[in-house]
């Protein structure tokens, strides 16, 4: 038994630390020694196998030059799909249901250009009111080319303005709705919205639906293919840790392998076809079909030694340590810091907690400051919200221990009285 107080010190943390199991994937990645770094659900950290297989394929270039296409360890003709492949059970996909291709933002148009088809009275387009902006931006452009205004757009609202309720989002799955789109994980409060329960009812319904898994990916796993979702899109630079850029993923469940692509492209191609160099497309009989011009060679470089630690690791693995770390930021929180004013706003309960603790604060802007200049890197979102990512394969719960512990020394002292509470530019 292990006594109340003794769960709050350095030694306990350490205590977690030696019987981790992922503690060895720490040595893989480029940690800065001076900082505590707890937004991995931004930007990932680099790895050295990313380092390497940039190098790699450079190397490629250097000595393949257009060859390269068709030579070499890793002929770039056919990367986006083999990263695909390698994607694919991060999300429950079969291998051809995945492909790397485009950005988050890019892919969400091509699949709504696709598979948003209003006939009759089905014209609106559902998602929810707490997602990230550049998702609903889309979705309104998709809306307007087809001739239809923002009203078309319906979103969902939230209670409380940090979790959703999956009934409420039921309820909204009415007669007119043509398709709809979610966040899988909710960026701000780390919800996961209960995504097999919501695909049963939209289809019970009659209407298609998709998920954008950026905040999930590489965090929690998944079982797209088993719970029917019609397609998906991520990108790979937060959890996945592709680095600044990399590119993004999509996901086509294979009852829908041969639609025409909306933003079809030669790439979109079947590759034995390709180079017939026809005006009529044969397009990719699987999730390569979503692809539109050349590949973004250099900036899949990095996902390549990315995946092979997820690989190493274990998706499940990866899950159960998540767990186990924002358990124990939520205590630590919850003892250290109970004086000062912080809602932990993240769902606790396992089912629906996601990769990170989000807190809300009145002066999170200035506190987040003040955490930076003291070697806490943190994410803040605007007005007054803390996110703090404990990333299962490079945080140690020593990370954790002292990150509250920093940030309890800045509430205590008032330091973060000397900065302004407003955002930066990038935030
Ligand atoms: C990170 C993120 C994006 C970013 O889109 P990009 O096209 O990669 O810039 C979009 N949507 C959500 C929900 C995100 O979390």
């Amino acid at each position: 038994m292990i006594k109340m107080e003794e769960k709050y010190t350095k030694a306990y943390a350490e205590k977690l630390d030696a019987k981790d199991e992922l503690k060895q994937f720490r040595n893989e990645f480029y940690l800065n020694n001076d900082t505590v770094y707890m937004d991995g659900n931004s930007l990932g950290l680099m790895s050295k196998r990313s380092e390497q297989t940039v190098y790699d394929l450079l190397d490629s270039w250097k000595k393949y030059a257009i060859d390269g296409w068709t030579n070499g360890e890793r002929p770039w003709f056919y990367l986006s799909e083999s990263l695909g492949e390698k994607m694919a059970g991060l999300v429950g996909a079969k291998k051809e249901e995945v492909v790397v291709t485009g950005s988050t933002t890019v892919n969400l148009h091509h699949l709504v250009a696709t598979f948003y088809a209003p006939k009759g009275n089905r014209t609106k387009i559902l998602a929810d009111s707490l997602n990230f902006p550049s998702d609903i931006y889309a979705l309104k452009a998709q809306l307007r080319l087809k001739g239809y205004d923002d009203s078309h757009l319906i979103q969902v609202q939230s209670e409380d303005g940090q979790l959703l309720d999956e009934e409420t989002i039921i309820d909204a799955m009415a007669e007119d709705v043509a398709l709809i789109v979610l966040p899988s994980v909710l960026y701000r409060s780390g919800q996961i919205l209960d995504m097999e329960k919501l695909t049963k009812a939209a289809h019970e319904r009659g209407i298609k639906i998709g998920f954008d898994l950026c905040h999930s990916v590489g965090a929690i796993p998944h079982q797209l293919h088993d719970w029917d979702v019609d397609f998906a899109f991520w990108c790979t630079y937060k959890h996945l840790n592709g680095g600044p850029g990399s590119v993004g993923a999509l996901y086509l469940n294979e009852k829908h392998f041969g639609v025409t692509p909306g933003l079809a492209g030669w790439f979109s191609s079947d590759k034995e076809k390709q180079f017939d160099m026809e005006h009529s497309l044969t397009s990719a009989q699987n999730a390569g079909a979503f692809q539109i011009g050349t590949p973004h060679v250099l900036s899949a470089a990095p996902l390549i030694g990315a995946l092979d630690l997820f690989h190493e690791a274990g998706i499940e693995k990866v899950r159960e340590k998540s767990f186990q770390l924002t358990a124990y930021m939520m205590d630590l929180i919850t003892y250290e810091l109970k004086e000062f004013g912080f809602v932990i706003c993240n769902p606790t309960n396992e089912k629906q907690r996601g990769g990170h603790i989000y807190l809300e604060h009145p002066e999170a802007a200035r506190i987040c400051k003040a955490l930076k200049l003291k070697g806490v890197i943190p994410d803040f979102r605007t007005p007054s919200g803390i996110r703090l990512a404990p990333v299962a394969l490079y945080n140690s719960f020593k990370d954790v221990y002292n990150c509250i512990q920093i940030l309890k020394r800045i509430m205590k002292d008032k330091i973060y009285e000397q900065f302004s509470n407003e955002r930066e530019v990038v935030s």
